[in-house]
C-alpha cells in the first residue's frame, strides 16, 4: 500500500471532524491499510485518518509488543476512568512532546476490518493511544491537554507518536509553547 504524507500543524484537516464510516468496502479497507503502512515507516503508535488528509472515523494503531496492527473504524470511547499525567508527542507535530492528562482506562468500542464489532477495555499506552486518536477525528490534538503550566519541549528523536521509555530523557527543554 502506498506511503502517504503526513500532514502537520497547522493543516486545517487536523482541526475538522471526520465523519462516520458508512459501510467497510475495499475502498475504506485500502485506506486503512495504506494507513498502517504510513503509520510503521513513520514509527508511530498510531495514526488517525485526518492525518492523511481523510476526514473518515479510521484510526490504526501498532502497539510495541504486538505483531499486527490494529485497525479500528468508528472507533468510541463508552467509558472513562480516573487521570494520570503522561508524556506524548505526536506525528503531526514533530520534535515536539508535551506531558498531558489522559485517563487510568478506557471502555473501548469500534468495528474491525472485518466489519465485527469489538469492545474491550483498555489500559496504559493502549488507552492512551485511543484517546489519542479518536481525538484527531474530532480535530483535537493533544497540545489542547497540557497539563496545567506544563510546556511543550523538543526532543531530538523524532518520528515516535509515543514513548515511554524516553520519559525524563528529553533534551533541552525549549520555551515554545503552542496551546
Ligand atoms: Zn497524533
Amino acid at each position: 500500500m502506498p506511503i502517504l504524507p503526513i500532514l502537520e500543524i497547522p493543516h486545517p484537516i487536523l482541526r475538522k471532524k471526520a465523519k462516520k464510516v458508512r459501510s467497510i468496502s475495499k475502498k475504506e479497507l485500502t485506506l486503512a491499510y495504506s494507513m498502517v503502512d504510513t503509520m510503521r515507516e513513520a514509527g508511530g503508535v498510531g495514526l488517525a485518518a485526518n492525518q492523511i488528509g481523510e476526514l473518515w472515523r479510521i484510526i490504526v494503531l501498532q502497539m510495541p509488543d504486538e505483531e499486527e496492527s490494529r485497525i479500528y473504524f468508528n472507533p468510541q470511547i463508552i467509558k472513562t476512568y480516573g487521570s494520570r499525567e503522561v508524556e506524548e508527542g505526536c506525528l503531526s507535530l514533530p520534535g515536539y512532546r508535551g506531558i498531558v492528562n489522559r485517563s487510568m482506562w478506557i471502555k473501548f468500542q469500534g468495528l474491525d476490518h472485518t466489519d465485527q464489532i469489538v469492545k474491550f477495555e483498555a489500559e496504559n499506552l493502549l488507552s492512551q493511544a485511543l484517546e489519542h486518536e479518536i481525538d484527531h477525528l474530532n480535530g483535537i490534538l493533544y497540545t489542547d491537554h497540557l497539563a496545567e503550566h506544563q510546556q511543550l519541549y523538543t526532543v531530538t528523536h523524532e518520528g515516535e507518536e509515543f514513548d515511554e521509555q524516553s520519559v525524563g530523557t528529553a533534551e533541552s527543554p525549549a520555551s515554545i509553547k503552542i496551546d
